[in-house]
C-alpha cells in the first residue's frame, strides 16, 4: 500500500546509500512482487523492506505505540497491517524469495558509521542462505517467532 511509510526519504534512503557503498546494487520498489518490497536484489534471490515500526506494528519496539484514542480504529488497522505483510512475505518465501525486514529503529539517528556496520552484515546476510530475517536496535535477528512457521 503506497501510502503505508514514505518512499525515497529519511532511513530508506540511509539504508540504500550505506548499501551501495558496499557495492550492492538493487532494484527499487518492484511492484510486480508481492508487498513491492523496497530493495531487490535479483543476484542474491532476495528483497528488503524497511519497515516502520509503528505502522507495521514491530514488537518490543517503543516506536511501536498505541494510539491513546480510537483504540478499535487502530488496532483493527495494525492487525490489517500486519496481516498484509505476513501475507507478502510468505508468498515471496513460497515462490524461492529470501526476505530481509528492516526496522526503521536500526536506522534512526544512526551515524554513517553505525549505517556502515548495519550495511555489512545486510550484506552479509544477503550472501548466506538464511531464508528470513529481521532487523532491529539488536542487529539481525534470524527469524522471528511469528515467522518460524514460514522458514524451514
Ligand atoms: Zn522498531
Amino acid at each position: 500500500m503506497a501510502s503505508v511509510g514514505q518512499r525515497d526519504t529519511g532511513p530508506e534512503m540511509r539504508l540504500r546509500r550505506a548499501l551501495h557503498r558496499l557495492g550492492l546494487r538493487y532494484r527499487l520498489h518492484d511492484r510486480k512482487l508481492p508487498g513491492s518490497p523496497d530493495l531487490v536484489f535479483p543476484r542474491f534471490r532476495s528483497v528488503v523492506f524497511v519497515h516502520g515500526c509503528f505502522w507495521h506494528v514491530h514488537k518490543g519496539c517503543k516506536f511501536a505505540t498505541e494510539p491513546a484514542s480510537r483504540k478499535d480504529f487502530w488496532r483493527e488497522k495494525f492487525e490489517a497491517n500486519q496481516k498484509r505483510d505476513r501475507r507478502n512475505y510468505d508468498s515471496l518465501l513460497a515462490s524461492g524469495l529470501r526476505v530481509l525486514v528492516v526496522w526503521e529503529c536500526a536506522l534512526k539517528g544512526k551515524k554513517d558509521e553505525e549505517l556502515m556496520k548495519l550495511g555489512c552484515e545486510v550484506d552479509k546476510w544477503l550472501k548466506s542462505t538464511k531464508r528470513y530475517g529481521d532487523v532491529g536496535t539488536d542487529g539481525i535477528v534470524e527469524s522471528t517467532q511469528s515467522f518460524e512457521s514460514l522458514v524451514e
